[in-house]
């Protein structure tokens, strides 16, 4: 591993970790040196992650808790520190995606979406930054979408929510990149996960995405581990407020 990659020593914390995007990202963090604290409100999804990543004989934690309950997650974030040691590096990864003509979208799901995508990086964020500004030092890596540019019908409240997540990382760089701690973004494209499901059984969708992605396919969620390096580690210190897109090129172009 190159040294300004080298992730030797450090504590990250992964939102969303049992599976998914979350899951590849704890693998290429681990593959890096570093210890990795799996989340997901199921404890028995973040038990089996846990026992996905033991080939790599590296110390895994996990801790089930639910992102969008601030005081379950203090308390979480203090017990991790406690138990763990100090997280070096946050993902705020959790999501969750709900579709219906935005005419049609009760209230309830709004709030659903919001509090799962928004409001739980502003928790979490706050909460391990509470720890990271007394050491000068962190690092925090949202995780925004192609929505937080363009926005789809059906899928109002998730636009809306990543849009949010794109300026709450910018706002955060504004107020903590003084001590040291470096917040970005990364931006995923289509990528076969549950939250897409929908979409990547319906043919004709899947024949959209191909066609509408430069790169001519979905991405794999292995390709999105170069960039969580690279915002986790050394190499990204003077990198802060950025949002890095990895979606084959669609953002790019119309
Ligand atoms: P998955 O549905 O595969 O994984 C989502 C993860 O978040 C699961 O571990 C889930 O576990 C967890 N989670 C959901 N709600 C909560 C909660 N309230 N508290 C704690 N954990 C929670 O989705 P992806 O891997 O695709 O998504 C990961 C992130 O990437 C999301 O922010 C998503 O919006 C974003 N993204 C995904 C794209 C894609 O193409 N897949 C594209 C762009 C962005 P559980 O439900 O058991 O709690």
């Amino acid at each position: 591993m190159a040294p300004l990659f080298d992730l030797t020593g450090k504590i990250a914390l992964i939102t969303g970790s049992s599976r998914g995007i979350g899951a590849a990202i704890a693998r290429g963090l681990a593959e890096a040196g570093a210890t990795v604290v799996l989340n997901s409100r199921s404890a028995a999804d973040v038990d089996r992650a846990k026992v996905e990543l033991s080939g790599l004989n590296r110390p895994a934690y996990g801790y089930a808790f639910d992102v969008t309950d601030q005081k379950a997650v203090a308390s979480a974030v203090d017990r991790i520190e406690e138990e763990v040691g100090p997280i070096d590096i946050l993902f705020n990864n959790a999501g969750i995606q709900r579709r219906a003509p935005l005419e049609q979208v009760p209230a309830e799901t709004w709030r659903e979406v919001m509090a799962t995508n928004v409001d739980s990086v502003f928790f979490v964020g706050q909460a391990v930054a509470r720890h990271m500004i007394p050491r000068q030092r962190g690092k925090i890596v949202n995780t925004c979408s192609l929505a937080s540019e363009i926005a789809r019908p059906s899928i109002a409240p998730y636009v809306t929510a990543k849009g949010a997540v794109k300026m709450l990382t910018k706002a955060m760089c504004g107020e903590w990149a003084k001590h040291n701690i470096q917040v970005n973004g990364i931006g995923p494209g289509y990528f076969k996960t549950e939250l897409n499901r929908a979409l990547f059984t319906d043919q004709a969708f899947d024949e959209w995405v191909r066609k509408r992605t430069p790169s001519g396919r979905w991405g794999e969620v292995e390709e999105l581990v170069g960039v969580a390096l690279l915002l986790a580690s050394p190499a990204s210190s003077y990198i802060n407020g950025q949002v890095i897109y990895v979606d084959g090129g669609l953002t790019a172009v119309m």
